[in-house]
C-alpha cells in the first residue's frame, strides 16, 4: 500500500464521494499525500482542504484534471496547485465543462467585449432542437439592430479572422499547458499510455511547460510503467501517478493509495513548483 495518491475525484465531478468522504477514506487507508483532481472544476478542493485539515498526517494538493483535444481524441492534463481564485481560469474550467455550446458561449462573451450584448436563450430559441451555431448568433445580432443581415454578421464580426471569431471548441493541450501555468499550476500529462502517437506529441507539450506524466497508474502493467518511464526521462518529466480512483465501489476498482508512487515524486513536484515561482 502507498503513501501517495495524486489522482484522486469527488462529487464535484464524477466521482462518488463527497470531498469529506474521501479525504476521510483516505486517512483511513494511511495516506500523506493526495491530490484532488476533478474533472474541469476545481469546487471540491476547499472542502477536502477543510476536511483534510482535521488529520495532521494528511497532506492535500489542490488540483484539477482539465480535458484537452487533440485530432479526434481527448486528453487529460493534471494541474497541481493552481490557484484557485482566478477568475479566468474558473471561466475557462465553465467553458470547457460545457462542451457542447462551449464555442457559442466564446463567442457571445467576445460580442459582450466588443459592446454587442446578445442573449444566449435568445440564441438557442432561434436554435430551436439543433446545435446552436454561428448564423444563430448573427440572427439575434440582426434582432438587436447590431448588424442589417447575418453577411454582415459574419464579414464585421463572425467570420474566420473577425473579432468574434472562435477557432476551436476545446483547448489544444499546448493551450491547456499555458492556463495551467499561467495560474501558478503544475501541468501533468495523465494517464498517458494510450494516446496515440505519444512519442511524437510530447516534445510540443515539452516546449509548452509540461513538468510531468503520469507514470504509475491503476492497471498499468510493468511493461507500461517501463516504457512511460523511458519517455519521462527521455524529456525530463517528473514521473508522477495515481489511483484516478471515483469510488464507483466496482470489485476491480484500485483504492486510493493503492497504487505505488514513489515518495520523491511529490518532492520533486515541490521543488518544480518553487522554481516555476521564482
Ligand atoms: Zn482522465
Ligand atoms: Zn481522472
Amino acid at each position: 500500500m502507498g503513501e501517495i495518491d495524486l489522482h484522486l475525484h469527488t462529487t464535484a465531478s464524477d466521482g462518488r464521494l463527497t470531498p469529506q468522504d474521501l479525504v476521510k477514506l483516505a486517512a483511513e487507508l494511511g495516506l500523506r499525500v493526495i491530490a484532488i483532481t476533478d474533472h474541469d472544476t476545481t469546487d471540491g478542493v476547499r472542502p477536502a482542504q477543510a476536511a483534510a485539515a482535521r488529520f495532521a498526517n494528511l497532506r492535500l494538493i489542490p488540483g484539477v484534471e482539465m480535458s484537452v483535444d487533440i485530432a479526434e481524441a481527448e486528453v487529460h492534463l493534471l494541474g497541481y496547485w493552481v490557484d484557485l481564485d482566478n477568475r479566468e481560469f474558473q471561466q475557462l474550467l465553465a467553458w470547457s465543462r460545457d462542451g457542447r455550446v462551449n464555442r457559442a458561449h466564446r463567442i457571445l462573451e467576445k460580442l459582450a467585449e466588443l459592446g454587442l450584448p446578445v442573449e444566449w436563450e435568445r440564441v438557442r430559441e432561434l436554435a430551436g432542437d439543433g446545435a446552436v451555431g454561428r448564423p444563430h448568433i448573427a440572427q439575434a445580432m440582426v434582432e438587436k439592430g447590431y448588424v442589417a443581415d447575418i453577411r454582415e454578421a459574419f464579414d464585421l464580426y463572425l467570420g474566420r479572422g473577425r473579432p468574434a471569431y472562435v477557432e476551436r471548441e476545446r483547448l489544444t493541450p499546448e493551450q491547456g499547458i499555458r492556463s495551467i501555468l499561467a495560474v501558478g499550476g503544475l501541468p501533468v500529462l495523465a494517464h498517458p499510455a494510450d494516446i496515440a502517437g505519444l512519442e511524437e506529441l510530447l516534445p510540443g507539450w515539452v516546449a509548452a511547460g509540461l513538468v510531468g506524466m503520469e507514470v504509475y497508474y491503476a492497471g498499468y502493467t510493468p511493461d507500461i510503467v517501463g516504457r512511460l518511464q523511458g519517455l519521462a526521462d527521455q524529456h525530463g518529466l517528473i514521473a508522477t501517478g495515481g489511483t484516478d480512483y471515483h469510488g464507483f465501489g466496482t470489485p476491480d476498482e484500485a483504492l486510493p493509495g493503492s497504487v505505488d508512487v514513489p515518495r520523491e515524486v511529490v518532492d520533486q513536484l515541490i521543488k518544480r513548483r518553487f522554481r516555476l515561482a521564482s
